[in-house]
């Protein structure tokens, strides 16, 4: 593989230790991960993170007590957030509905001091609420999949995106999945993308319905992956790349290269403790040309079958 130079912005980030408080707080205690270590890892990972965090709405996983106390998934902005998250206000609202932003560092840290564990921002950005600027298929196996389907599913969706145009990157989910996300120039609105997530799953369950189905019905999932395109609609979340989970051992959710894919790389391999030495040994972005690589979802381009 290549190394290329990345193309998100080198400027190591300040780290603002300081403004923490409590940083020898465990927030995930079977790997002694701490509040300050969720900090230095942020820190380090904050020029692969950035483009996918600032400037659009973000819901964040809270979990004051750490990975092991009460959690809470919070999408409105709350009286007294550090300095730095920031209220935004939907344009489409028609009651409250303000939401949580960051447009920097400092933003990032805020979130660290409010106990998030997990970042998980909209499709779109603050520049355009109404048109995704990226696709996420969200593949989650059913009791029983081995991996490797798991990754066959991925490589599917990669070629049903590309058959339409779209580029197609893929990252581990930091849980039990992976995830298929394709960059989007925002011209369609979230009604045609949804329409078209839709029906890229759909035809993917129509076609190996032993494989696949499209629908979260509990009962048919039994031995397949679930095709979630439900995170592709106004409002709905997926978790950021680089993100940390709220599970065991600390994981994040690590972008591959597509050649990275492979057997021995499970969906939480790489870990708050792991991620920011391998990108320092990969010294490219996993998804170098990743918004270079945006296009429009066409409408014409909506029969994926
Ligand atoms: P996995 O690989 O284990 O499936 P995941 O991040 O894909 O990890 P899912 O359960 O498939 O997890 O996705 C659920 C999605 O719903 C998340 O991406 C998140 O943005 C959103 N979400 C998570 N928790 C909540 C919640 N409590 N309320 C509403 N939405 C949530
Ligand atoms: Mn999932
Ligand atoms: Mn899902």
């Amino acid at each position: 593989r290549e190394v290329e130079t990345p193309q998100a912005p080198l400027t190591p980030p300040q780290r603002r230790i300081g403004t923490l408080t409590h940083p020898d707080r465990l927030y995930w205690p079977d790997v002694g991960a701490t509040k300050e270590g969720l900090a230095d890892y942020y820190a380090d990972v904050w020029r692969y993170i950035a483009p996918f965090i600032v400037d659009r709405p973000l819901a964040l996983l809270r979990c004051p007590d750490g990975m092991t106390g009460q959690h809470f998934f919070q999408k409105n902005f709350w009286k007294g957030a550090g300095a730095g998250v920031v209220a935004l206000d939907d344009p489409a609202a028609t009651e409250g509905g303000t939401l949580i932003g960051i447009r920097d560092f400092e933003g990032l840290m805020g979130l660290v001091q409010a106990a998030t564990l997990e970042i998980h921002p909209w499709g779109a950005s603050c520049r355009d609420w109404d048109r995704p600027d990226m696709i996420v298929m969200d593949l989650d196996p059913g009791e029983g999949v081995p991996w490797t389907a798991v990754i066959d599913a991925a490589h599917e969706v990669r070629q049903r995106l590309e058959a339409v145009g779209l580029a197609a990157f893929v990252k581990l989910s930091g849980g039990k999945g992976l995830h298929v996300a394709a960059p989007l120039v925002p011209r369609a609105d979230w009604r045609a993308v949804k329409a078209f997530t839709q029906g890229l799953a759909r035809a993917m369950a129509s076609d190996s319905p032993d494989c696949y189905v499209a629908t979260i019905t509990k009962a048919r999932r039994q031995g397949r992956i679930l095709v979630d395109y439900l995170r592709n609609q106004r409002g709905a979340t997926a978790v950021a790349p680089y993100s940390t989970r709220a599970r065991p051992g600390a994981p994040v959710s690590m972008p591959l290269a597509w050649d990275e894919l492979g057997p021995e790389v499970g969906p939480a391999h790489f870990t708050l403790a792991t991620a920011p030495a391998r990108l320092a040994a990969l010294d490219a972005d996993p998804w170098e040309g990743f918004r270079k690589a945006a296009r429009p979802l066409e409408i014409a381009s909506h029969d994926t079958t």
